[in-house]
């Protein structure tokens, strides 16, 4: 049930040595490794499946900033920059497109708290603008739904996921970036206190700077080594559809459903706030930091008590580097879609355009989103652990801001002067007593 997504090769040999290995092959590390070749360091791609074959090659497409927590919006403003210049900077398409982004609604509560969003989103020169319910139909012809009015960023986009990750890597590669797929990283080695190599399943890394971008699996990466990083993961589901009947360029956000046009004439679709969480013992292992968060959210998220709580208990917290590891016992996650969910979604979606009425589905997909308990991702040295980084838990939104992030991310393994405010996105968050909130979640 993997969506398609470009293949990349890789390297026959593990270098003996780099300046970063980066243990992840989601657009996260991927762009990492980019921005690291960049500035001329050595860099190795560490993969457990193939490019992309998680989060990065399972979700929506969406760029936006339209509705994004304040404290991730001069990242984001800073990525919407970067990904209008980089199919040119990789020498690839990676499907973006600025297309502006729209969000409908027909509850006038709804519309007030945009409104108050937007407020805050005029320091960080959001081109947001508030849509009247004329103004939203206007914008979106053949729409048959009477909207009481919308969001519209105009300088929002969108991007194909099957291939944006994928012409990252291969630029990466040109910069002289080894890509190794099926290479499970099982953990670090250590001297004198800091990072001195990575173990894989193929043989060992001498290494002085790791950068984890394992998504959902930073939390057991990091546990390995004692360090404490509160992360959970939501089961969220897509179909895509068989080309049909343009409706827009701009990827729609409405109540009940939201839709992308798709570069090959389809459209994906899904529910936005339709998500489902497996309990599994990091629940409860994390219940304090998390708990405002589900308070905030817990209409939008159904909570099931599933197989997955004993794979999860089964599963071991040590292992030794020399014996396979949990990450080579899952090569790729890939959660079975919730089909009543998708259903709903696209007879929304038929309501609201008839002229889709016969659309045909091509292939439905789930991927677990890794979320932080603030929902905004960290990107940050671990200051206890020299020479380890994370960029991880980017919470449902790391596709559109994963070129600033992972710039960032490059940006404090190298010491060079970060193109925003790091502070927000501090590892010491996690685990210094902060209260960790999310802020908005339009
Ligand atoms: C259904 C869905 C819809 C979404 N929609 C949007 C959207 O529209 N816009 C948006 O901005 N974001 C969206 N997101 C979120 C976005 O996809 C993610 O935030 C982003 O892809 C995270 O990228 P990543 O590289 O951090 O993680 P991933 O893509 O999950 O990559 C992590 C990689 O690390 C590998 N790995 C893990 N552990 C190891 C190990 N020990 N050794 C080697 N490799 C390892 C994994 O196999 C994986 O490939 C959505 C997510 C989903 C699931």
């Amino acid at each position: 049930m993997s969506p398609p997504v470009n293949a990349v090769k890789s390297d026959e040999r593990l270098p003996a040595t780099v300046d970063v290995v980066v243990v992840g092959g989601g657009i996260i590390g991927c762009l990492s490794a980019y921005y690291l070749a960049l500035k001329r360091l050595s860099v190795a791609v560490i993969e457990k499946g193939y490019i992309a074959c998680e989060q990065s090659s399972r979700n929506w497409g969406w760029c936006r900033q339209t509705g994004r927590d304040s404290r991730e919006l001069p990242l984001i403003r800073e990525s919407l920059i970067l990904w209008a210049g980089l199919n040119e900077a990789v020498g690839g398409d990676t499907g973006f497109r600025r297309t502006g982004l729209i969000y409908v609604t027909k509850d006038a509560g709804v519309l007030a708290r945009w409104e108050e969003w937007l407020e805050k989103a005029r320091d960080y020169q959001i081109q947001t603008r508030l849509l009247s319910g004329g103004e939203a139909r206007g914008l979106l012809p053949g729409c048959e739904e009477a909207w009481a009015g919308g969001l519209h960023t105009a300088n929002d986009g969108r991007a194909e996921p099957a291939m944006a990750t994928a012409a990252i890597a291969e630029a990466a590669r040109r910069l002289g970036v080894t890509l190794h797929q099926s290479c499970a990283a099982r953990g670090l080695e250590t001297e004198a206190g800091a990072v001195s190599a990575v173990v894989t399943e193929k043989g060992t890394l001498r290494t002085r700077a790791v950068l984890c971008a394992a998504g959902g699996w930073s939390s057991l990466f990091c546990r390995r080594h004692e360090l404490e990083l509160p992360q959970l993961s939501v089961r969220a589901s897509v179909l895509r559809t068989e080309p049909a009947a343009y409706i827009a360029d701009t990827p729609i956000s409405a109540p009940s459903f939201g839709v992308r046009r798709r570069l090959d004439g389809g459209y994906t679709v899904g529910f936005r706030g339709h998500a489902s969480f497996e309990l599994i013992p990091d629940a409860f292992r994390y219940i304090r930091a998390f708990w405002p968060g589900y308070v905030q959210e817990r209409e939008n998220i159904k909570v099931k008590l599933s197989a997955a709580f004993f794979e999860a208990l089964a599963r071991p917290r040590h292992w030794p580097l020399d014996a396979i590891s949990p990450f080579e016992r899952m090569r790729v996650l890939d959660p079975a879609p919730d089909q009543a969910v998708l259903d709903l979604a696209l007879a929304n979606l038929k309501a609201a355009y008839p002229v889709l009425r016969d659309v045909k589905v091509a292939e439905r997909w789930a991927g677990m989103i890794d979320v932080t308990p603030d929902a905004i991702p960290v990107i940050s040295p671990v200051e206890t652990l020299p020479g380890f980084y994370l960029a991880t838990g980017f919470s449902g939104h790391g596709f559109g801001i994963a070129p600033a992030a992972a710039r960032l991310a490059a940006e404090l393994i190298t010491g060079d002067t970060p193109l925003v405010d790091p502070a927000p996105f501090r590892y010491s968050r996690m685990i210094d007593g902060t209260r960790l909130v999310p802020q908005t979640g339009l």
